[in-house]
């Protein structure tokens, strides 16, 4: 079976986890400032805030840029569900904003409309989540335009797309938002098995996310209410959560974080090889932005011949080849249901989802295993 998404696991990876296993801290130790401080340099961002995940990493971003019951966050249908639960643990409502039909990230143009039909009704969102969908960066220019004529916070959700860029700078440098998230679980661009990571040019956004991942407790000065002089002395000044990230998680960050680049060239590699095997069948291959380089976490092909989606899916799997489908439009899930989503609301998401299949896509395939998949792709259409 060729997976649809495997980690990469090299023996510096292995003996950097170990280390940590002999040493005196298995957290809250020196990894995981090492960690937050490498990947903040990295993307081009001031400030690393490293958790226990990616869902936990849009709670705290959430929670620092003040969202809360009576407030509004907005995502697209085309996600995982984490990107619109985030809002809903703030006790804060969610709606949708339908995709872009060739990139499949959330679309600045019904994003522009639905902003003026909540402006007329005085519902505008307070949050905008931006997800790069498998690692395809947004059009954060216009969004970041849309957020100063609105005045919402943006978060980037870019657990497809660390190691990508938008208009030359890595996805992470902030330019158009005011945090951007990561996930490291395996099958991402690198990993920490499970791990998280949100960044921020904003001194004091850190400062509440760190508050947040750690039971709102501080030993800070500047934080504190009542200065002490007791060395034992630590204040709980706000309610978070217990979402550290451990030492044994941060050094295979540190180390897979090594490799970064070159996963993300190999995985452009075999996107391009997909691309030239795929030329001539009935199927639609990821549309690239010109100003964008993908993180291409995922390779999304929609299916548009004869056959059904189910079909060829089927075939696929029958075959040995462990194709997957992102994503079920969050809208339509029992949960948000529930709160009076209903199918239909969100066409260009839900059209793209009846024909999508996501093909493997990992560093560690091989150009014969691309070629292996586009055949049994050619024999099940
Ligand atoms: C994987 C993923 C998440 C959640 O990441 P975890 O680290 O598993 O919590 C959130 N958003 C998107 C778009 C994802 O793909």
């Amino acid at each position: 079976m060729i997976p649809y998404g495997r980690q990469d696991i090299v023996e510096a990876d292995i003996e950097a986890v170990t280390n940590v296993l002999r040493s005196d801290y298995l957290t809250q130790g020196p990894l995981v400032p090492l960690f937050e401080r490498k990947v903040a340099e990295k993307v081009g961002a001031l400030h690393g805030v490293a958790v226990n995940s990616a869902t936990s990493a849009l709670h705290i971003a959430c929670m620092a840029l003040d969202l809360g019951e009576g407030d509004v966050l907005w995502t697209t249908p085309n996600t995982f569900v984490a990107s619109a639960n985030c809002g809903i643990y703030c006790g804060a409502e969610v709606d949708f904003v339908d995709i872009d039909a060739r990139t499949y990230n959330i679309s600045a143009t019904a994003l522009r409309n639905r902003l003026e039909e909540a402006s007329a009704v005085n519902k505008l969102p307070t949050v905008v989540v931006a997800v790069h969908f498998a690692g395809q960066p947004c059009d954060m220019e216009a969004i970041g335009q849309l957020s100063l004529e609105y005045g919402f916070k943006i978060i980037e959700d870019a657990s497809h797309a660390i190691g990508g860029k938008y208009r030359g700078e890595y996805i992470g440098c902030g330019r158009y938002s005011d945090v951007t998230v990561f996930s490291f679980h395996p099958v991402k661009i690198i990993t920490t098995a499970e791990g998280g990571m949100a960044v921020t040019n904003d001194r004091s956004i850190a400062e509440r996310m760190k508050l947040a991942r750690s039971h709102g407790v501080t030993r800070s000065d500047t934080l504190m209410e009542n200065a002490s002089s007791e060395p034992w002395y630590y204040e709980q000044v706000d309610l978070g959560f217990n979402y550290r990230m451990t030492e044994l998680q941060a050094a295979l960050g540190v180390s897979q974080l090594n490799r970064l680049d070159e996963y993300v060239q190999r995985r452009h590699v075999l996107a391009e090889h997909y691309d030239s095997l795929l030329e001539g069948l009935t199927v639609v291959t990821p549309y690239r932005e010109s100003d964008g380089y993908s993180g291409f976490h995922l390779y999304p092909v929609r299916i548009q011949g004869a056959k059904d989606r189910r079909a060829v899916f089927d075939s696929l799997r029958a075959r040995g080849i462990g194709v997957n489908v992102h994503y079920i439009p969050v809208h339509t899930q029992p949960y948000y249901q529930h709160m009076g989503f209903k199918w239909g609301q969100f066409p260009e998401a839900e059209s793209y989802y009846e024909e999508a299949i996501s093909l493997p896509l990992y560093p560690g395939m091989e150009e014969e295993d691309v070629l292996l998949v586009t055949k049994a792709l050619k024999e099940s259409l």
